[in-house]
């Protein structure tokens, strides 16, 4: 079976973190609520999804699953095939993205592939949020990493789980609203979250946001130039190349 780090969360929460991207971590979240089970973001495939279901499979055995994409990535959605009878539940534009750019993600980045991925596009989508309101678990549109990007909070435990919008040492770019993105991480700070978990770092903290949120203003008062250099160097390369690029398809 795929190895991955299992740690408790709070009252209700799993947290489930897998080395197998280049080393990259990342991050898969259970919340076991009194009605549904959730699942945030499904990693590579089924294979990679075996330790979640054998979790889920001794504590909340039978109850409905609901598996939540927090973006269209190809990280975060092939293993939605593990999970027959789900609800699968995403923001609108990540089901018409994994439409549109999925078979070419499967097979640009198919070596990655964990198991025999099918494709499962989300069956119920939204526009700003959906709440399931006895479980205490909302879902809701935070763009910025990409436009789709979603968030889920936890409200029964205070868990906020934020997809790829926070990375460390720098956010990757796929798009260019980066006034909106940083309204996204003023909001993150205004919930008062009890833990932040992103889709590839299992523990943020205040000052990853910080340094997040600062990287975005310094686009706005033309001192991006100050990141060619450092730590986050190879990260702002990328998204030059990204903005530049988005910038010129108009
Ligand atoms: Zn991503």
């Amino acid at each position: 079976m795929i190895k991955c780090g299992i740690e408790k969360i709070n009252s209700r929460g799993t947290l489930f973190v897998f080395d197998d991207l280049d080393g990259l971590p990342t991050t898969v979240y259970l919340i076991n609520g009194p009605r549904h089970v959730f699942v945030v973001d499904t990693f590579l495939g089924p294979e990679s999804m075996e330790p979640v279901l054998a979790h889920m499979a001794e504590h909340c055995p039978g109850k409905p699953v609901v598996v939540f994409n927090t973006h269209y990535h190809w990280d975060h959605v092939w293993g939605n095939c593990a999970f027959p009878g789900a609800a699968i539940v995403s923001h609108s534009l990540t089901r018409a993205k994994i439409a549109e750019v999925g078979a070419k993600e499967l097979e640009a980045y198919g070596k990655y592939r964990q198991g025999r991925v099918e494709l499962v596009l989300p069956g119920l989508t939204y526009g700003s949020r959906l709440c399931f309101e006895d479980d205490g678990v909302e879902f809701f549109h935070t763009p910025g990493h990409t436009e789709d990007s979603s968030s889920c909070y936890d409200r029964v435990d205070g868990v906020l789980l934020a997809g790829d919008n926070v990375e460390l040492p720098l956010p990757y770019l796929y798009w260019d609203k980066l006034g909106r993105y940083l309204e996204t991480l003023e909001g993150y700070l205004k919930l008062g979250a009890s833990r932040v978990i992103a889709g590839h770092h299992p523990l943020v903290t205040g000052d990853i946001i910080g340094g997040n949120m600062e990287y975005l203003g310094d686009f706005g008062s033309g001192k991006a130039e100050k990141h060619r250099v450092g730590e986050g160097r190879d990260t702002h390369a990328r998204n030059m190349a990204v903005l530049e690029r988005l910038g010129n398809s108009g």
